[in-house]
């Protein structure tokens, strides 16, 4: 069965449940794809489960990109007033923890909740446990997924990076622009603990699990 959409949206975590939101409110056909059983599995461990959801500071030159040009724009065109402002419609209680970082008072699920409501206002369309498996493109974009086939002119890869396999985290949107030599920057971990050099490292080791302001 082929289903037509005017855009599928691959990965139903953060960035793909966004940006069918806005789809959607532009009136498109947009179907998420979602090889898990439920959506945003990263957004319910975010924050320690509380989710840091914006910083009232948050800009350009707090980004570290080899496109540092891709942080202006994107910021330019929503700001973090504009999700305060969609958390403030949800009256989700929230407080500022320190240097303009902003947490959920109770629960990363309320930030989970207001997305998926607002998917359902905009009109998207969710398949769960479709494992997304093949993708082909014609005159428009072919995915095949679990027993189904999805069509569309515009297709958004938005399967997430490589962290925490076990929530459902896999290599696919690095696969697909292998398959669509599309060059990749080498991926990074970008949560990591202080890594030192071997010379530092047996002066500072003890250090470990000392937190303290610091000015670096
Ligand atoms: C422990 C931890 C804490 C964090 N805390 C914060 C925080 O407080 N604030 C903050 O802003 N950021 C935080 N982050 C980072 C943030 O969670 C991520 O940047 C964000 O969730 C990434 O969203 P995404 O939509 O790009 O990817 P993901 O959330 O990874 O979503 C990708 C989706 O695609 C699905 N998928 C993958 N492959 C396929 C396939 N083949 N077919 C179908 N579906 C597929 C996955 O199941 C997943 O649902 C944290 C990250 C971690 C790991």
């Amino acid at each position: 069965m082929s289903q037509p959409y005017d855009a599928l949206i691959l990965g139903g975590g953060a960035a793909g449940l966004m940006c069918a939101i806005e789809a959607g409110k532009r009136g498109r056909r947009v179907a998420v794809l979602e090889h898990a059983e439920r959506l945003g599995k990263k957004i319910l461990i975010s924050g320690g489960g509380r989710c840091n959801f914006t910083n009232l500071h948050c800009r350009p030159e707090n980004f570290i990109s080899a496109n540092p040009h891709f942080a202006k724009s994107a910021l330019a065109r929503y700001t973090p007033a504009d999700f305060l402002a969609l958390v403030e419609k949800y009256r989700i209680p929230y407080h500022e923890k320190t240097l303009g970082q902003l947490f959920c008072d109770h629960s990363a699920r309320d930030i989970l909740s207001m997305l998926e409501e607002e998917c359902r206002l905009a009109g998207v369309s969710i398949f769960l446990q479709t494992d997304v498996r093949e993708l082909t493109r014609t005159t428009e974009f072919i995915v095949r997924a679990s027993n189904t086939e999805f069509r569309a002119p515009a297709l958004v890869v938005a399967t997430g990076g490589l962290s925490i396999a076990k929530i459902g985290a896999t290599s696919f949107g690095y696969d697909l622009a292998r398959q669509f030599r599309i060059k990749v920057q080498e991926p990074r971990p970008g949560l990591v603990p202080f890594v030192l050099a071997p010379e530092d490292r047996s002066h500072y080791c003890d250090l470990a699990g000392v937190s303290m302001e610091v000015v670096a």
